[in-house]
């Protein structure tokens, strides 16, 4: 018979990972209260709808694993699951103010005009060139630069790396974003190997959204929720408690109260854990606080689709930095989900700012940098016309960078956890970014909350 704590586990925050963690605690029937500091659930997962299209602010699409779609399917959300058209297994990447079909496989590559035949040459060589593992943390650049060269670093990684997490591959730790590779150096001493054997780690997964904006997703669970969370809830400290425990310092209501518990699972942004923590761990606070989120935008544009001298037929476009344009990518949402965009439109989602473009906001505001960006999206795609519909979000923080030097973090909770039985921190810059990963971990952690 499984023990049942005593005290519900707070959560702190109320986006994907409180959600879900909460949810999965319900359904294993341990007491749980999530506390969130606004008056919304969601979190960065923010939809909404303008002139008939369909927008999200933050995730556009998840790459659900077999386990994220029947997680969706068990929240009742069937009947809203978009899945990827068949189109969108075409991605482009830009180079040259031109749009390069680089799919379905990344080794396609080889087959383009977009990059020179001395990258082909390296790509084509890389299984033959000895494995030699850098002792520390590497950055991206410095791993690919090793096994390829700065070219396919520059025009194939930065753009992904821009797609996923608005990085820069100068920074980030190739151990923290991209795992596979250097365990594919490891196992089967290269890359390319690793990739045509494993299939580039997408196998069995499906590109999906859901009908009426992703936050249907954050709002299912809420709704499924039988305690309420509790909003306007802003947890400001959390100590030791005399009696053992924990005790959380709660801004509510215009006033301060405290709330005990035998356990804590944090999901707050990092700088925000940084100041729960301090009085509590201030070498994790310290870490937490240097977490770096660079300022980021979001660009829906809409377009008659008339205005495109040939349909856009992929999910999307990444652009190198090297090219010099003012934004990092675009997401083509009405060619993967027709149903976000009133018929015979074109939706775009295009995202600037990031860890290498930030300083563009400094530089032209935020509606000098749409004027740009329009321009050079129009310019790149051809089209003749301006936007019908324009909306712009603001994130003045949006992804953690997992950046060289994060896995002392890791290494810090770990040991702080270990030090203060019954507090965890589960938040996106521990777990992962991605919605199916922190769906994931929620599972595997209520499970464990259950064995204490
Ligand atoms: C622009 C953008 C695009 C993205 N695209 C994708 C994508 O396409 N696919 C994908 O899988 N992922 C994507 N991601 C990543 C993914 O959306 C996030 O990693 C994930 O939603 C984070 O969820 P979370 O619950 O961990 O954190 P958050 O969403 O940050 O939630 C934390 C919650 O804590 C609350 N809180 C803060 N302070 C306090 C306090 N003091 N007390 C109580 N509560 C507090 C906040 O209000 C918030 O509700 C994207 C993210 C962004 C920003």
């Amino acid at each position: 018979m499984n023990h049942m704590p005593q005290k519900p586990v707070l959560i702190i925050g109320a986006g994907i990972s409180g959600l879900s963690i909460a949810y999965e605690l319900q359904k294993r029937q341990v007491p749980y209260l999530v506390l969130e500091a606004t008056s919304h659930s969601g979190g960065v997962i923010h939809s909404f709808n303008k002139d008939g299209y369909e927008l999200d602010a933050g995730p556009n699409t998840i790459a659900a694993t077999p386990e994220t779609l029947e997680f969706l399917q068990e929240l009742g959300l069937e009947k809203e699951m978009l899945y990827a058209s068949a189109v969108s297994k075409n991605r482009f990447l830009v180079r040259n103010n031109r749009l390069h079909a680089i799919s379905p496989h990344p080794l396609k590559i080889m087959g383009s005009d977009y990059i020179s035949r001395g990258s082909k040459w390296r790509l084509f060589t890389e299984r033959f060139r000895k494995p030699a593992p850098a002792a520390g943390e590497e950055t991206v650049s410095h791993f690919v630069e090793r096994r390829f060269n700065k070219e396919i670093a520059d025009y194939v990684f930065d753009p992904v790396l821009s797609g996923i997490y608005a990085g820069n591959p100068d920074l980030m730790s190739i151990a923290e974003v991209l795992p596979a590779l250097p365990r594919w150096e490891r196992e089967y001493g290269s890359i390319t190997k690793g990739l045509m054997k494993e299939k580039g780690g997408m196998a069995g997964r499906k590109i999906i959204s859901l009908s009426g904006g992703n936050q249907r997703l954050t709002r299912r669970l809420q709704e499924l929720l039988q305690t309420p969370v509790r909003f306007n809830c802003s947890v400001k400290h959390i100590n030791k408690a005399v009696d053992g425990g924990y005790t959380l310092t709660c801004e509510e209501q215009g006033g301060e109260h405290i709330i005990t518990a035998d356990q804590v699972v944090i999901t707050t942004p990092a700088n925000v854990a940084a100041r729960q923590l301090a009085g509590l761990d201030a070498g994790v606070a310290a870490l937490l606080q240097e977490v770096y989120y660079p300022r980021m935008g979001v660009l829906h544009l809409g377009f008659e689709g008339s205005a495109l001298p040939q349909p856009l037929e992929g999910f999307g476009f990444l652009v190198p930095h090297a090219e010099k344009l003012h934004f990092l990518g675009a997401i083509c949402n009405s060619a993967i989900f027709p149903h976000k965009a009133p018929q015979g439109k074109l939706l775009l989602t295009v995202f600037v700012g990031g860890a290498r473009q930030e300083q563009y906001f400094d530089e032209l505001g935020a509606a000098g940098l749409q004027e740009i960006v329009i321009k050079e999206v129009q310019s790149l795609l051809g089209l003749n016309a301006a936007p019908v519909m324009q909306h712009f979000s603001y994130l003045e923080k949006a992804i953690p960078q997992l950046n060289v030097g994060h896995a002392k973090l890791r290494d810090a909770v770990a040991a702080m956890e270990n030090q203060h039985p019954g507090l965890l921190l589960k938040a996106n810059y521990v777990q992962g970014v991605a919605l199916p990963a922190l769906i994931q971990h929620a599972a595997t952690l209520a499970d464990s909350l259950m064995k204490n």
